[in-house]
């Protein structure tokens, strides 16, 4: 079956300070019986590959630019995030869609930057509150699924997170029903297009995920763990979200 995987995404948070609590994440899993990664800023990559080398916790870049090298001011290359230390990179998050105006293209574009790289694509995907408040929500994924994944991917290098833009950072969370629906959803059309592979896909939950609903989320067919981004920056909040996967 799939191994869940318990992801951080830091976004544009942390120093050098903050690596302590990568130590104390480290300490309090020593053996853990599923997969942990964080995503820290650009910044602090290679130093957190240099202090989690040898255990338990994976490192990944937040996104990447789709070409290897070249004339591109303030970029970074899969490739480099790879020689950084890490093994996974997560494109298409909505704040990168929004911010820098990724479209569908360009994620995919990403992803087959990391696929040619080497490393673990995490391919975010999410609706808007628009968007699910006019009954759209499956086709904004179905649409999302079709143009930002390349073709070749596998439950090896790839996973899925379906992240709810209206959810992030809100404390607002779906309700049960409405994570399993979009879970199954994706793992249908995962199916669908990657036959074998897409079921061996491992699809994460993002939005507000904290210790106090990592568990019953956890619960639900489809969801095999959780994108994280505030209750990953302490591992204090972090590892009883590990510890309910
Ligand atoms: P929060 O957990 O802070 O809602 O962020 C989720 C997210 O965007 C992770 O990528």
């Amino acid at each position: 079956m799939r191994r869940g995987l318990a992801a951080g995404n830091w976004k544009m948070n942390g120093t050098g300070a903050s690596l302590a609590e990568i130590e104390a994440l480290t300490a309090a899993h020593p053996d853990p019986s599923v997969d942990i990664l964080i995503c820290p800023p650009a910044t602090l990559l290679a130093r957190m590959s240099d202090a989690v080398a040898g255990g338990p916790v994976a490192t990944g870049g937040q996104d990447c630019h789709a070409a290897v090298s070249g004339a591109h001011t303030g970029d970074i290359s899969a490739e480099m995030l790879l020689d950084a230390g890490a093994s996974h990179v997560i494109v298409g998050h909505s704040e990168r869609r929004a911010d820098h105006h990724e479209a569908d293209a360009d994620v995919r574009a990403k992803a087959e930057a990391a696929m040619r790289a080497g490393l673990v694509t995490v391919i975010c995907l999410g609706e808007s509150l628009a968007e699910r408040e006019a009954g759209r929500t499956l086709d904004v994924i179905g649409a999302q699924l079709a143009g930002s994944l390349p073709d070749g991917l596998t439950g090896a290098n790839a996973v899925i997170a379906y992240e709810p833009i209206w959810a992030i950072g809100t404390g607002k969370v779906p309700t049960i029903a409405q994570i399993a629906e979009v879970h199954d959803f994706i793992r249908s059309a995962l199916v669908e297009r990657f036959e074998g592979e897409g079921d061996k896909m491992r699809i994460l939950y993002g939005g507000s995920v904290k210790p106090t609903n990592a568990a019953e989320i956890f619960a639900v067919a489809n969801v095999d763990g959780a994108l994280v981004g505030g209750a990953s920056l302490k591992a204090a909040d972090f590892s009883p979200i590990i510890a309910a996967l």
